[in-house]
């Protein structure tokens, strides 16, 4: 789940509660794109409401010219290397997203870095999402899926490729900051073929990750017996996550994205965690 620590609209504090109070959630894990900036406040709501808490983060990285996102959960958010990776990154989104303002100034639409910015919180962790509210804010589009569509996803006219770190590098660092490595949403990048989409979990497995996002608030249940299956195959523990950013996205609301199907291992025994459920 994102905060307002990247590009989710909730803070750490109001998503904690609105998972507990509305969505009857027992264990949760905030993992905010490339920070954990939001990891202590987030913590320090959800333990007093009796959930157990995993702090975590998303990590983007590269693979195959395809920013592929992965999970770190039970990280220890005062891991040195963690903390100058993020930092780095940090940056990296400020010095992309100057440049996706540039693009689309030239296509017409200007001030749009400025007015990123001011959607992020201490200007951190600025998102291509936070312009996809600016573009539909000016009127240049009707929805977000179109902002991405027309400018902002691969390969498209403002779009800025980014030298995101390798998944071998980034599993290497959520093991060094105490963290279980676990592929995100596998359906939803747009690689060319099922056999390519075979070759990243395996070449994630090869990297030394131990998990799979089983169950993705995002994907079709066909799609879940594929996750099953890499699961069964590699011997990958399984996650699910409702990938949300805020009420009016159209990710389930936390609690209620579908469980993990029987008979498997969740990544919650690798964590030493056991769900009231
Ligand atoms: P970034 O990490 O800045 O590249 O932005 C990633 C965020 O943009 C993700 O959290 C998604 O919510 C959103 N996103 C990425 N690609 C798309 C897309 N094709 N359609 C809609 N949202 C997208
Ligand atoms: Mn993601």
């Amino acid at each position: 789940m994102h905060s307002t620590a990247s590009d989710g609209t909730l803070t750490p504090s109001e998503l904690m509660r609105a998972a507990r109070l509305k969505g009857g959630v027992d264990v949760i894990a905030l993992t905010d794109h490339d920070t954990v900036a939001g990891v202590a406040e987030a913590r320090s709501a959800a333990e007093p409401l009796g959930m157990h808490f995993v702090p975590g983060i998303e990590i983007s990285t590269l693979w195959s010219g395809q920013c592929i996102h992965v999970v770190g959960l039970g990280v220890d958010i005062t891991n040195a290397e963690l903390l100058e990776t993020t930092a780095r990154l940090s940056t990296q989104r400020d010095v992309r997203a100057a440049e996706i303002g540039r693009l689309l100034e030239g296509l017409g639409w200007p001030g749009m870095y400025e007015k990123a910015l001011r959607k992020t919180t201490s200007r951190i962790n600025v998102s291509r999402l936070h312009f996809a509210k600016c573009l539909l804010e000016e009127g240049a589009v009707r929805t977000i899926q179109e902002a991405f569509d027309r400018y902002l996803g691969n390969g498209r006219p403002a779009f800025v490729p980014t030298p995101w770190q390798s998944v071998d590098e980034v599993v290497q660092l959520i093991h060094r900051a105490g963290g279980v490595a676990v592929l995100a949403h596998p359906g939803r990048y747009r690689l060319a073929s099922d056999w390519e989409r075979d070759l990243l979990v395996e070449s994630f497995v090869d990297s030394g990750g131990e998990a799979i996002e089983v169950v993705s608030g995002s994907q079709s249940g066909s799609f879940t017996q594929m996750c099953l299956g890499w699961a069964r195959r590699f011997g990958l523990y399984a996650s699910t996550g409702s990938d949300f950013h805020s009420r009016a996205g159209s990710r389930p609301f936390p609690g209620s994205q579908g469980q993990l199907p029987g008979g498997t291992r969740s990544v919650l025994d690798l964590l030493g965690i056991r769900s009231r459920d």
